[in-house]
């Protein structure tokens, strides 16, 4: 399989850099191999809510709130984690004195026995995967689901053995860090502008999500969505089993719609899976991920009887198109997850009710204008706020109705004001959360809080004999 085993890996002192929820699961799986383990990270214990003493009694040295170049010292592979930045100071410094450098990605697919079906692109990733790991589940082998969806490879993979599947969502900041990683099937959903504060350009962009097939074999499988043109490109490039998907044309050997029926030729052979229109998850993107998703099961032996089940009861996660009920007849919707512009486009499109719009956040760089021409006819009114108001302000002036406002709180009675029966209020970004919440996570649990405030205020205010 390749990658750092244990045995390898017992011998070696390793710096693991960023000690949150992937860090710490990093230092648990090296201290499991025996590795002698250095932690950094830039924030406190405290902050980092680890117990410095527990630590040092398990024999991590810990090198916590600053970093200086010294911490390389003796060492001889660093670990870093999602989050860090390949070009922040000590991961270049490490580069620059050629200590060997892989991220968690890679050290987990090492210490792995089990077969990786791995999800990456720019949206749509953790409804896929999650989807995925229920239509794998039915194989009956062990099934292990982690990544950015919320638990760290580090901490599941061990436990899967060599006949059971670890399904894992990787982001392109992962994939970037990797050196054998090479899942039985990889999965491309599609590659639109983002993290554009992180890459060079569109195109390094594109070729960080591509390595997911670099190290793959003919007897491997490379899912790509060939809606989108710049996946479908990747055809001649990669050496693994290709299996197209599509929602737009019939794609030979793939998987794709006919009339309304989702129709599998994964190895040669017709099978239709299900009715479109009784997949669970809501709007043409998911129809995309749910494809995709297909692909990928179809070919380790799902049957299309059980993709068809698991496929009808699954439901949208928590912040993605998340139906949060009415107040006075208007809908709100927690979207904040879509943290891109193409991901708001998705949600613009998943809806024929008008649309109050909350976006804004932080600014990763983004080009804006392609929203421009959805908001017409669509879109009510826009409520701005963060970092990034007056940049997406300027460049929707006079296409819709615009306000700017200084929190969510306000954003949220700016656009029950603007909402009338029959609207659906939508936060849906287009932008990072770090600007004002901890994550999108944060940003979404505050949403629905003071959504269900209103409601419950609407109530009270009813029972008073309204005001
Ligand atoms: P990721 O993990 O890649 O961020 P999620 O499944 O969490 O993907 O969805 C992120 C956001 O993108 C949500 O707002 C969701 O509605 C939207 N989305 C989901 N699938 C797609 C897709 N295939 N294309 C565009 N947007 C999508």
């Amino acid at each position: 399989m390749g990658g750092l085993t244990p045995q390898e890996l017992s011998s070696q002192r390793v710096l693991v850099v960023g000690l949150a929820r992937s860090g710490v699961a990093a230092v648990e799986l090296l201290l499991r191999s025996g590795a002698s383990v250095v932690g950094t990270d830039l924030r406190s214990a405290d902050e980092l809510g680890v117990d410095p003493i527990d630590w040092s009694d398990r024999g991590v040295e810990l090198r916590l709130g600053s970093q200086t170049p010294d911490l390389l010292d003796g060492i001889d592979l660093v670990v870093l984690s999602p989050g860090v930045p390949l070009e922040s100071p000590l991961p270049r410094a490490a580069r620059e004195r050629n200590v060997r450098t892989i991220g968690e990605l890679e050290l987990a697919y090492g210490a792995s026995s089990g077969r990786w079906l791995a999800v990456t692109g720019t949206n749509g990733k953790t409804t896929t995967t999650a989807l995925l790991g229920e239509l794998v589940k039915t194989v009956g082998v062990p099934v292990a689901v982690a990544g950015n969806i919320g638990l760290a490879l580090s901490g599941e993979v061990e436990g899967v053995p060599a006949d059971g599947f670890i399904v894992a969502e990787v982001s392109s900041f992962q994939l970037d860090t990797i050196e054998s990683f090479s899942p039985h099937v990889g999965v491309l959903l599609n590659v639109t502008e983002d993290h554009l504060d992180r890459y060079e350009s569109f195109d390094a962009y594109r070729r960080s999500k591509a390595r997911v097939f670099e190290n793959q074999s003919a007897s491997d499988f490379a899912v790509l969505n060939f809606d989108d043109a710049g996946v479908a490109a990747l055809e001649a490039d990669v050496a693994a089993t290709v299996i197209p998907v599509s929602t737009e044309r019939e794609v030979r050997h793939g998987v794709f719609l006919r009339d309304d029926a989702i129709i599998s030729q994964v190895g040669g052979r017709e099978q239709k899976i299900i009715t479109a229109s009784e997949v669970g998850i809501p709007g043409p993107h998911n129809l995309s991920n749910a494809l995709a998703a297909t692909a990928a099961a179809v070919a380790v032996g799902v049957t299309p009887a059980d993709a068809a089940h698991v496929l009808a009861g699954f439901r949208s996660l928590e912040h993605r198109l998340e139906d949060l009920g009415e107040i006075d007849g208007v809908a709100y919707v927690n979207d904040s997850k879509a943290t891109n512009v193409d991901s708001v486009s998705c949600a613009l499109r998943s809806f024929d009710a008008p649309i109050v719009l909350i976006a804004g956040g932080k600014d990763k760089g983004t080009d804006y204008s392609p929203l421009r021409g959805l908001l017409a006819g669509r879109v009510r009114h826009v409520v701005l706020i963060g970092e990034a108001a007056e940049k997406m302000e300027r460049t929707f002036e006079g296409a819709v109705p615009i306000e700017r406002v200084a929190s969510l709180g306000e954003a949220v009675l700016a656009a029950r004001r603007a909402a009338v029966p029959g609207d659906v209020v939508l936060l849906s970004p287009a932008c990072a959360s770090f600007d004002m919440f901890d994550d999108f996570e944060d940003r979404g649990r505050q949403f629905k809080d003071l959504v269900a405030a209103l409601s419950r205020k609407e109530r009270g205010s009813v029972a008073g004999g309204g005001k």
